[in-house]
């Protein structure tokens, strides 16, 4: 095991915790320690819930240790059924209650609580929080839906082959609470199902009732939205109860029609009506003279695999982006990034360290990088853009107004918000060249502020690079000032470098360009 300051993912039952969160009627008993209630505060403060998560725990001390802390579990147990009255049950244990063994399976059945009580085993050293989510899903569905599954070897009829005049139904699996921007993803990709007839019979666990995972499988089909977190229990409702996995995730443009086809030739219904009334500006505003510039950008991709690949297809396809580099924190999909990376001819980049992506975006210098909050942070301390695409998330991917990122709606939403950072860049670009000018220079403050004199110390002895060997005059840092922000890094670097290798302690601006002629050699 290693300590890190900043982690990807949580342990796996936070992943537990997602699917207890997202649904209605269901109780999570955890199993753990004192100080593990601070995960309450992901779903009040990041995601903004107006109420806790539907989760008890045991909340053991240390002194309870020598003691019985199986019958502290079983009276949590009885307490949370008679306090919530919950349609069903999830117990589980946290990392350090794993190690006391206490058996919460064992403990829970021995109860005989009059609702189904499905336990999980969630091993939290080896595994981590997508893994975590996914297996509760699928314990959830296969506990529940199980005992309504058809005899082994039985058969569906094709769903072409429905009465006349009956729409077909599906299930949307894979949106949690904690999710990026599930909750508009979902509300997007039914409106896009019911233009093109077809009903949504349970998502989930998103909204779901323990009594909506009993009857998942009386729908024709499943649209697999996320496959961090629904692919395990799409693979066993394919197997038990025969419903074909519709697998395209309708991110950008071109994904979004992919899709509306996968369904169209699934279900017989005609996607014309949908494709020709495709509302997404994404298309012509990449072409118009505003984004020609844009053309060609170096960006750096880091997310769940899910949103990374479809990142990358619509960075290189829809944006004319060059991708230089793919990555995942998600092991289990590790083989989905590897394939991707090799169309864009990218080194893949497979690790949960997010120091090494931090030295990966060093090293390859992007002009826009688009990835988690990790990656935001990573981006905002080397000086360059950042759009964020996927989880682990922060307070403020959870915005007020409609923000999805599936669908005709969701691309626009990604023009937006990934072009939004290169056009700032433009600006301070702009604002570098002309920062000669009376009205533009540093000592003046914005027009709209009244343009009068800043009243901050300027730079006036030489700096001290961060290494300390090496410093820089005024002159020479307000002349690298002018160089635009996403290369201004390593225009220093490659300086300060220049500077140690001939033996310079102060930079000027002469140094400045002997070492730009020098590296553009
Ligand atoms: S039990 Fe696990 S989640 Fe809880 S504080 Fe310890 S390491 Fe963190």
């Amino acid at each position: 095991m290693k300590l890190t300051v900043w982690t990807y993912e949580g342990p796996t039952h936070v992943g537990a915790m997602r699917i207890a969160t997202a649904m209605e009627g269901l109780h999570y008993v955890l199993h753990a320690p004192q100080g593990d209630t601070y995960a309450d505060l992901l779903f009040t403060m990041i995601q903004r819930d107006n109420k806790r998560p539907p989760v008890t725990y045991t909340t053991f001390q240390a002194r309870d240790l020598g003691s019985d802390t199986a019958t502290l579990f079983q009276q949590s147990m009885i307490d949370a059924y008679e306090r919530f009255k919950p349609d069903a049950m999830i117990v589980g244990a946290s990392c350090t209650a794993e190690l006391i063994q206490d058996d919460p399976n064992g403990l829970s059945q021995a109860l005989n609580l009059p609702i189904p009580v499905v336990p999980l085993e969630l091993p939290s050293y080896q595994r981590k929080e997508n893994w975590g989510a996914s297996e509760t899903l699928y314990h959830l569905i296969r506990a529940l839906a199980g005992p309504h599954a058809p005899a082994p070897g039985s058969t569906r009829a094709p769903i072409t082959e429905r009465e006349a005049g009956v729409r077909p139904s599906c299930n949307l699996l894979g949106p949690t609470a904690l999710g990026f921007r599930h909750r508009d993803d979902v509300r997007e990709i039914t409106t896009l199902l019911d233009q093109l007839g077809v009903d949504v019979h349970v998502v989930a666990p998103m909204g779901a009732t323990p009594a909506d995972l009993a009857n998942i499988g009386a729908a024709d089909f499943n649209v697999l939205m996320y496959p961090e977190v629904g692919d395990t229990a799409a693979r066993w409702l394919e197997r038990t109860f025969k419903q074909p996995t519709v697998r395209t995730v309708p991110i950008g443009v071109g994904a979004t029609r992919d899709f509306v086809q996968e369904v169209a030739a699934l279900t017989g219904l005609d996607p014309e009506p949908v494709l020709a009334g495709d509302p997404s500006r994404l298309p012509w505003y990449s072409r118009s003279i505003d984004s020609t510039y844009l053309t060609g950008k170096r960006v750096f991709i880091f997310g769940d695999a899910t949103h990374a690949v479809a990142a990358a297809r619509v960075a290189h396809e829809e944006m004319g982006f060059k991708v230089v580099g793919l990555g995942t924190y998600s092991r289990e999909f590790a083989r989905e990034v590897r394939a991707a990376a090799k169309l864009y001819d990218v080194e893949p980049l497979i690790t949960d360290d997010y120091l090494e992506v931090e030295e990966a975006v060093n090293r390859l210098q992007p002009e826009m990088v688009l990835g988690t909050q990790m990656e935001r942070h990573i981006a905002k301390r080397l000086g360059i853009g950042c759009a964020v695409i996927s989880a682990p998330v922060h307070v403020q991917d959870f915005p007020a107004s409609y923000s999805p990122q599936m669908g005709f709606e969701g691309a626009n939403v990604l023009f937006d918000t990934w072009v939004h950072p290169l056009m700032m860049g433009l600006e301070e670009h702009l604002l570098g060249m002309f920062r000669e000018d009376f009205e533009f220079n540093d000592d003046v403050a914005p027009s709209h502020l009244g343009g009068k004199t800043r009243v901050e110390a300027s730079v006036k002895d030489p700096q001290p690079s961060p290494d300390g060997d090496t410093s820089w005059s005024e002159d020479a840092e307000k002349e690298l000032g002018k160089i635009p922000f996403f290369v201004r890094g390593k225009a220093r670097r490659n300086t300060e470098q220049y500077a140690r290798d001939n033996g310079v302690t102060t930079i000027t601006t002469e140094i400045l360009y002997d070492a730009k002629a020098f590296f553009s050699r």
